[in-house]
């Protein structure tokens, strides 16, 4: 149903196109959409039926929110904010309904043109994409006349084709109208994910997707993910039973609104590669899926063995063991993700998925139709996995095959306790060891112990849950290797995922002896870097660097504090939003950041505000389908599109009144979007009335930031470098492109010279300027940095030990003479060489 209000204009005077109005806050639709009036008179009339929601401080502004639920701001005059009131005569009170045509001010206009750029009134309607709003400008003169209406919004569900009528019957089977998949990656895990929780929340309902011949049941991920829907397929939804407009119209929309998570990106298959698996000489060839060296004893980690009679006769009881199985499972999940921390991101993850494979309705029933025939529990449950894997598999598609190993370890779960706990073996290493396995399960590496010091598989891939778990845990893991290494004895072997990607299982005694010798070498040096963590990093002639973390949780604010970190440079605020149903309060924000700045003990925090939109898609944010999201409503832009959402971080971000807190704007690629920011943060400041001293600072990403960086400099409170991006945007390369992955270098030249203009810009006002982009934690990139100007670098975690005591050896003088000799050199290849050649 769809929703039309008039507005009628709130002034007498010439109409004007938003995007005329002189001031970008407002020609670029940051606050609403709409239109603008210069006005003849000094009287502001309702321009629709509402109530009063706000009335600014400074009188210029006032909102009403209609009865249909939108509202409208209108604006007397530009920066009319710094009049603090003065020429605003406000009639009505914030509460008060109004009747369109009400009197609301009255204004003085003399005064007002006298002292402001301009009195040119913008009329808004706000949050036009979160609400769904359509706005229409009406056919008008151009003087605006007061009883004609001038704009039409247009409210409601615009998507769904569906009679509502038949909406109403328990019987009747609804389906939607073909959707064609726009998304690159298709219905995989996650998206797939998503429509499962969607269709769970209608137990009562039977839906399915179809594709072609074949459908599956939404509210299974398994079924759904066999289906294997491809960009640009075809598909339909059909749903039997009540309320199938709505449960149509919420799975159409997120299926309409699914981005590309980069985070998902399938890897080159690694069994597909001549290339990738090949054996030499007792060198296996993988694909590197964690990084790291170890010299251990090659051990075959088998699966786990479970006994089980295959036939029961006692249906019922085989039945109700299943369920009762499941249930406890179930209850055992969700405690274990309770126990987590909040931010406990991938562990967490990894824990649901787990979950919804354990409920997942088709597997059950698939168990359940082998018991009804006769077999036992174990045998139903293990079978029915057995199969879901097949179907996996079938689909040819790299993601989901790697999805197979959660579902074996959700079927060993099961098994484990329907066949009794003591069926369940788990190796215990004395000495140290690699595994090699077909694949591995996430449990598996979870209960790890020590002696495990590096692992490589068969299949598995670099996006899999083991993957990132072995990253986490720092352990080398070599994916898609032949399988002749599941026959190779058990001998010393050497995996370097670190120089190389291969698994030597012939070393020569020399080759052994010298790889043991890296390994030692490393870990002495690590030791002896963590001892010496606290100790500030002063190159040899004298000039200290700070060292700095960026963090994404109070873990890692704790890991950095004791890693000597001078700081945290970079606080990423948007895995908390990533990680939240809906937007975290403003308490739960306040909190979380009062925490870590506890954790800090007074040193620096940089909290930087939500960088959403691009590659990371917060699902309750809606937003526009973007061609190139890259280049889209991003970082700041989509900050200032959610203003509430904004002022609410600001909000418990200032609450912490703690001076060593300060505040980063992502993706600023002009000076009017730092003064937008700065203005609603001033307006918080005033409004709580917190008069601590915490900075506001932007992050320079863009190039337009670097060329004109003095100009940026001369008004922010400090500047930081974020060399992700700005080397995307610089190559123009996607940062998360598989293929062009190497394509995006931050030592190449062109991104060095953006640097040192950067660095030249805020050495003129000396404002305070820092590198927070991976570039600050890679060892060749790091005298670079140091000789281009930069003392603050901001690092990932586990790096800062050892880069400290790297820069404890640097020479600054030295530096300044490699930084600049790189910006001479053409390409990132030589500039890779040269550093080698400079510091080994
Ligand atoms: C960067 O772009 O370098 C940066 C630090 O921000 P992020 O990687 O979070 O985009
Ligand atoms: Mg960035």
């Amino acid at each position: 149903m769809v929703q039309q209000v008039s507005v009628f204009p709130p002034l007498k005077g010439a109409f004007i196109d938003l995007d005329k109005v002189p001031d970008p806050v407002f020609a670029e639709k940051m606050v609403g959409d709409g239109f603008a009036i210069d006005p003849f008179d000094n009287a502001l009339y309702a321009p629709i039926d509402g109530k009063i929601k706000s009335i600014h401080r400074a009188k210029h502004a006032i909102t009403i929110e209609s009865e249909a639920g939108f509202d409208i701001l209108i604006h007397i005059g530009l920066e009319t904010v710094s009049l603090g009131g003065t020429g605003f005569d406000v009639i009505v009170n914030e509460g008060d309904h109004v009747k369109t045509g009400d009197l609301l001010t009255v204004f003085d206009m003399d005064y007002i043109a006298a002292n402001v750029v301009a009195l040119i009134t913008p009329v808004l309607v706000t949050d036009i994409e979160e609400k769904k709003i359509q706005i229409e400008i009406l056919p008008h003169d151009a003087i605006t006349d007061l009883s004609k209406p001038i704009l039409t919004v247009k409210l409601g569900n615009h998507t769904t084709a569906i009679s509502e009528v038949q909406n109403t019957s328990p019987q009747v089977t609804l389906e939607s109208d073909l959707i064609t998949i726009t998304n690159s990656h298709g219905i995989h895990a996650r998206p797939a994910a998503l429509l499962n929780s969607i269709a769970r929340k209608y137990p009562d309902n039977e839906i399915l997707m179809i594709k072609g011949e074949q459908s599956g049941n939404v509210k299974s991920v398994v079924s759904l993910l066999s289906l294997s829907v491809q960009h640009k397929d075809q598909i339909q939804f059909l749903v039997k039973g009540i309320n199938g407009v709505k449960i149509i119209a919420e799975l159409t929309d997120a299926i309409k609104n699914l981005h590309d998570d980069e985070s998902e990106n399938p890897i080159a298959d690694p069994n597909s590669g001549e290339e990738d698996n090949k054996v030499e000489n007792g060198k296996y060839h993988g694909v590197v899926a964690s990084s790291g060296l170890a010299v251990a004893r090659l051990v075959r980690q088998t699966g786990i063995q479970f006994e089980y009679e295959r036939f029961a006769a006692d249906e019922a009881e085989q039945l109700v063991k299943l369920d009762k199985t499941i249930h406890s499972l179930v209850a055992e999940l969700e405690n274990e993700i309770k126990d987590l921390s909040e931010f406990d991101i991938a562990h967490k993850n990894i824990l649901s998925a787990h979950l919804m494979i354990l409920t997942d309705p088709e597997l059950i029933t698939q168990a359940k139709n082998l018991i009804t025939n006769g077999q036992s529990a174990a045998y139903g449950w293990d079978k029915a996995t057995a199969e879901s894997c097949k179907a996996l598999l079938a689909t040819g598609n790299q993601l989901l095959i790697e999805r197979q190993n959660d579902l074996i370890d959700v079927r060993d779960r099961v098994l484990t306790i329907l066949c009794g706990n003591e069926s369940k073996k788990v190796a215990e290493f004395t000495e140290e060891v690699i595994l090699v396995a077909e694949d591995f399960t996430p449990s598996q590496v979870i209960a790890m112990s020590d002696k495990v010091k590096g692992l490589v598989s068969v299949r598995g891939g670099v996006t899999s849950h083991v993957s990132i778990l072995a990253r986490t845990r720092g352990m080398p893991l070599l994916v898609g290797v032949a399988k002749e290494i599941l026959q190779e004895s058990e001998q010393n072997v050497v995996l370097d995922t670190i120089n190389t990607a291969i698994l030597n299982v012939k070393p020569t005694p020399e080759e052994l002896n010298q790889a043991k010798g890296e390994v030692n070498r490393r870990i002495e040096a690590l030791q002896i870097a963590r001892e010496a963590a606290q100790v500030p990093a002063v190159t040899t002639d004298g000039v200290q660097i700070n060292c700095l973390a960026n963090i994404g949780n109070i873990d890692e604010a704790r890991i950095a504090a004791a890693n000597g970190a001078e700081g945290v440079g970079l606080f990423r605020t948007e895995f908390m939003f990533l990680e939240t149903k809906e937007a975290p309060s403003e308490e739960m924000q306040f909190n979380e950041y009062s925490d870590i700045n506890h954790v800090l003990a007074g040193k620096t925090l940089v909290i930087r505000t939500l960088d959403a939109g691009g590659d990371k898609k917060i699902p309750y944010i809606t937003q526009m389908h973007e061609e190139n999201p890259m280049l889209g409503v991003r970082g700041v832009r989509l900050c200032l599109a959610n203003r509430e959402l904004f002022k609410t971080q600001l909000r418990a971000i200032l609450k912490t009144k703690a001076e060593n807190i300060k505040v980063m704007i992502p993706m600023i690629s002009k000076l009017t979007e730092y003064r937008a920011v700065k203005q609603i943060f001033e307006e918080i400041k005033a409004d709580l009335g917190i008069n601590t001293q915490i900075q506001l600072g932007i992050m320079v990403e863009v190039p337009s930031v670097a060329f004109i960086s003095e100009a940026f400099a001369k008004e922010v409170d400090f500047m930081s470098i974020g060399t992700n991006d700005l080397t995307q945007y610089v190559m123009a390369v996607d940062r998360e492109h598989t293929e062009l992955a190497k394509e995006v270098d931050h030592l190449h030249p062109a991104v060095l010279a953006a640097i040192a203009a950067t660095s030249i810009g805020a050495a003129k006002h000396d404002t305070n300027l820092s590198v927070c982009g991976l570039m600050a934690s890679e060892k060749l990139a790091i005298p670079v940095l140091i000789g281009l100007g930069i003392k603050n670098l901001s690092m990932t975690v586990s790096t800062i030990p050892e880069n400290k005591a790297f820069i404890r050896n640097l020479n600054y003088a030295k530096c300044k003479e490699v930084a600049e000799h790189c910006l001479s050199l053409p390409t990132a290849i030589e500039v890779r060489e040269y550093l080698k050649s400079q510091f080994n």
